[in-house]
């Protein structure tokens, strides 16, 4: 071999050398990547081990080892200290938890129904006698919020409608009641004009004795009464009242005041219903007179006869209640 062979075969040599190094390198690099990204996971999962602490040590502080060598474990709500035993993990502190007197319940707060919450403020605004608008007043609908966040305002146009609706399910109801019910039932009738708008008002009200021997008054009618206001119109309402609720075959007594409407009215109505048999005796004792109606009349016309000395009584009691002098004299009676 020459010298030049040798040269060269030299410097191939090391070109080898130099290139088994650098891939060295990189599968060291490359290792120590991959070592890296198979470590990171392994901490991670070290870390979030170390996290996953029994749910039961939020209530319990650890105490360490006491002088009989065991360890021990404080409740946060009663103070209570308890064994920690490694070997049966935390089921002491669990079972303690379920029954420490002192640990504040979860709250049990029912999940907010709208449709619950429209039935009670219909109920609201039966049972009070309120307005519709009364779900639309600001303050109502701040503690509504304060409340429960969860609930949804109601508008009057809806409260309105779920007020009839309830209307309709009672009416069922008491219908029912009424085909059910073997005996009679007895009416009260009034009639009175609006003093601002002259419009005529009729209430009819029944009274029956149930099984249970219980008086019950239910609101049959109460509704506006168009002019003329004389026995036939009046009685046609009645009439048509006692239709609606199945009631025709079952009246008793009717017991009005004493106009002179009423008593042509209670004929009219006397003939209809026993044009039908639905009275008992053949109506004798269908119409009865309201005794406190009569009552009434007569005080009213006994209190005429004294109407000046009443005037008169009533003057001297405003004058004693405006006098000062009296006043303050009867105030330091009182207080010496
Ligand atoms: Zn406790």
């Amino acid at each position: 071999m020459d010298q030049q062979s040798l040269e060269r075969i030299a410097l191939l040599e090391a070109e080898n050398e130099r290139t088994e190094m650098e891939m060295n390198a990189e599968v060291e690099t490359q290792g120590q990547n991959q070592t890296e990204s198979v470590t990171q996971p392994c901490q991670r999962a070290k870390r979030v081990r170390k996290k996953q602490r029994a749910l039961c040590w939020d209530e319990f502080t650890s105490v360490g080892i006491e002088e009989d060598g065991k360890e021990r474990a404080r409740c946060h709500h009663c103070g209570i200290k308890l064994v920690v035993e490694k070997s049966y993990g935390t089921s002491t502190m669990n079972r303690h938890l379920t029954l420490c007197p002192e640990r504040p319940q979860p709250e049990t707060r029912p999940k907010y129904d709208h449709k619950v919450d429209r039935e009670m403020t219909s109920e609201i605004i039966i049972y009070h006698d309120m307005p519709f608008r009364y779900v639309e007043y600001e303050k109502v609908r701040a503690r509504d919020k304060f409340l429960n966040p969860d609930c949804k305002p109601i508008c009057r146009q809806t409260v309105a409608l779920d007020v009839f609706k309830r209307f309709e399910i009672e009416k069922a109801k008491l219908i029912d009641v009424f085909a059910k019910h073997n005996g009679r039932v007895c009416l009260t009738a009034d009639l009175w004009s609006s003093r601002s708008t002259v419009t005529g008002y009729i209430c009819v009200t029944s009274h029956y004795i149930d099984e249970s021997w219980r008086l019950n008054n239910k609101i049959l009618a109460f509704c506006d009464l168009k002019p003329p206001h004389n026995g036939e119109e009046i009685a046609k309402k009645v009439y048509d009242c006692l239709k609606e609720w199945g009631l025709e075959k079952k009246i008793l007594t009717i017991t009005l005041d004493n106009a002179s409407a009423n008593t042509s009215m209670q004929t009219i109505l006397k003939h209809r219903l026993q044009s039908g048999n639905g009275l008992l005796c053949g109506g004798k004792f269908l119409h009865v007179r309201c005794c406190a109606h009569i009552l009434n009349l007569i005080v009213q016309a006994g209190l005429e006869l004294a109407s000046g000395l009443l005037e008169n009584i009533r003057e001297s009691v405003k004058f004693v209640k405006a006098s000062e002098s009296l006043n303050c004299r009867r105030h330091r009676r009182t207080f010496c």
